[in-house]
């Protein structure tokens, strides 16, 4: 048979999101599967994207984007993680973080490579590296403050181990990595040689008082670090397309004539949106951001404790993992199917984001909707108490 699809077509077959997403559908339920946030687009990031096509701005862009992106990225980095950027070589604008991730993995990382990356995990991360033939292998954060240990790290290196990947603030734990945590994890890579790969998108979205730190500021670790961002969640323009990677010249290159190859540049018009925004909203705005979903995260997490479900309160980013065993199934998707059906509301089964069975005893629920869609949610869920 000639005509087929590849062997890795099984690995993006079966998104337990994408599931969850059309059983919702077909229930006409509420979706808190998907992290998508429900926030407004800013103003001045829709109006300067609208004025940008008729300035015209509609062409490819160099492809690691445009210059006046560039600075406001390397500009922002300054001002609120203290890191010093070379707007000209260490930006590369991307199709998300999601392109950045990918032009990383494409540029840095070879087939058989193994990369340790703590679990729950963020699928994407998981599924991209799987595609290109490189190992995810486990190092489990455990509950309730989701810690690992010196050790942990240690029992998962190799000799082929190239990398570390951290999500700080994380999807779906919501843990926010704190200064002690990530010297541990500096020391590691250091003592390893190998490369620490940040997914920092939900960065303004950190709670109770807590700084989100850059890894890449700590002593030592600029040279071996992979910043990726976006604007997806922070501006909730998700649609866009636009997120970033900030690192050493040397890898900016490499990654930037990836990214070239698979998405050619990031939309033109839309980087000018994103450029006004980031240079005219200032902490107010992400403080707001951070203060509303928080709000939030309380309201939501107060309803799970009372109808049974127990939350991992989340530190940081807009999702929550609860505690399930107490439902019929067994399985973490029979629970979620039987919730869906129960109460009309969708979750992720924690399955998606292990490696092992740990999974099974939990889901996922996006907080991140609009007041009176995450109040239908609530007056959802409590019909089960
Ligand atoms: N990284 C993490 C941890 C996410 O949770 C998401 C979206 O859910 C993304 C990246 C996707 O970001 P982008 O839209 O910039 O590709």
């Amino acid at each position: 048979m000639s005509l087929k699809v590849s062997k890795r077509r099984p690995l993006v077959a079966q998104s337990e999101i994408r599931n969850m997403t059309l059983e919702c559908a077909r229930v006409g339920g509420v979706n808190l599967a998907q992290g998508v946030c429900d926030l407004p687009v800013p103003q001045v990031v829709m109006d300067g994207a609208n004025e940008a096509m008729a300035d015209g701005y509609n062409i490819y862009t160099r492809f690691d984007g445009l210059p006046r992106l560039r600075q406001a990225i390397a500009d922002k980095q300054k001002k609120y993680t203290g890191m010093d950027v070379d707007p000209e070589r260490q930006v590369m604008v991307s199709a998300g973080a999601t392109g950045a991730f990918y032009a990383a993995c494409l540029a840095l990382l070879d087939e058989g490579d193994e990369v340790i990356v703590f679990e729950p995990y963020y699928g994407y991360h998981i599924v991209t590296m799987a595609s290109l033939g490189i190992k995810p292998v486990y190092v489990t954060l455990e509950p309730p403050n989701w810690e690992f240990c010196a050790e942990d790290l240690e029992k998962a290196v190799t000799a082929k181990t190239r990398a570390i990947i951290l999500n700080t603030p994380s999807n779906p734990a919501g843990k926010v990595f704190d200064r002690e945590e990530l010297t541990l994890i500096a020391d590691f890579a250091q003592a390893h040689d190998i490369f620490v790969f940040t997914d920092e998108i939900y960065e303004h979205f950190v709670y109770d008082g807590l700084t989100h730190i850059s890894p890449a500021t700590l002593p030592g670790m600029a040279r071996r670090t992979i910043t990726m961002s976006g604007l997806s969640k922070v501006f909730a323009i998700t649609g866009w397309r636009l997120g970033y990677a900030i690192c050493d010249p040397e890898w900016a290159l490499p990654m930037g004539h990836f990214n070239d190859l698979v998405y050619v540049c990031a939309a033109s018009p839309l980087q000018i949106g994103a450029a006004k925004g980031m240079e005219q909203l200032g902490s107010e705005y992400y403080q707001g951001v951070s203060d509303d979903h928080q709000m939030k995260r309380d309201l939501f997490c107060d309803t799970l404790r009372d109808i049974g479900l127990t939350p991992h309160v989340p530190k940081g980013a807009y999702y929550t993992l609860a505690d399930v065993t107490g439902l019929p199934g067994r399985t973490a998707k029979e629970s979620a199917l039987y919730l869906l059906e129960k109460t009309g509301v969708a979750c992720v089964p924690g399955s998606a984001f292990y490696g092992g069975p740990v999974g099974e005893t939990m889901v996922r629920f996006c907080f991140a909707k609009e007041m009176p869609i995450l109040q239908d949610a609530m007056d959802r869920l409590r019909k089960l108490a």
